[in-house]
């Protein structure tokens, strides 16, 4: 199984960890479930919990990215969140909220401020899946986030 991205996904995406940090940040990502998952819009959401070491997204916030998945003829594949300065893992909290969300994608990026470093692995029923990114695929993508 693979989730598929875009360059212009990974530059919002440290756009968000960065702004957000050291509070998690978190989103759901909306897109289609092809042979490959295809992400088609990253939508940052409120962490509720507003911690460094967990996240919840606000059932308002997961409900109005619903509304909008259907409003574009998509739906949400897959639900992302930061770890600040930490490697990119499902914590003990994640797999326990990941049984809330059996039929998506678990993305999990772990930011590292000072070198502005993001590390990103994908999950799918608690097991690690492949990123692909244009034509490669990678077991985990490691990227700079730019000022
Ligand atoms: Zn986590």
């Amino acid at each position: 199984m693979i989730i598929g991205f875009t360059l212009d996904d990974l530059k919002l995406l440290c756009e968000v960890i960065d702004k957000s940090y050291p509070i998690e940040a978190c989103g759901v990502i909306i897109g289609i479930k092809n042979d490959v998952w295809i992400t088609k819009e990253v939508v940052p959401t409120r962490n509720e919990l507003k911690s460094s070491i967990r996240f919840k997204i606000p059932a308002e916030d997961f409900y109005n990215a619903d509304k909008k998945a259907e409003r574009l003829g998509f739906e949400i594949i897959g639900i992302f969140h930061s770890h600040i300065d930490q490697k990119p893992y499902l914590s003990k909290f994640d797999v326990e909220y990941t049984k809330w969300t059996p039929e998506q994608v678990w993305v999990v990026i772990g930011y590292h401020k000072n070198e502005k470093k993001a590390e990103m692995k994908a999950f799918f029923k608690e097991k690690e899946i492949k990123i692909k990114i244009g034509e490669k695929t990678f077991s985990e993508v490691v990227f700079q986030c730019l000022e």
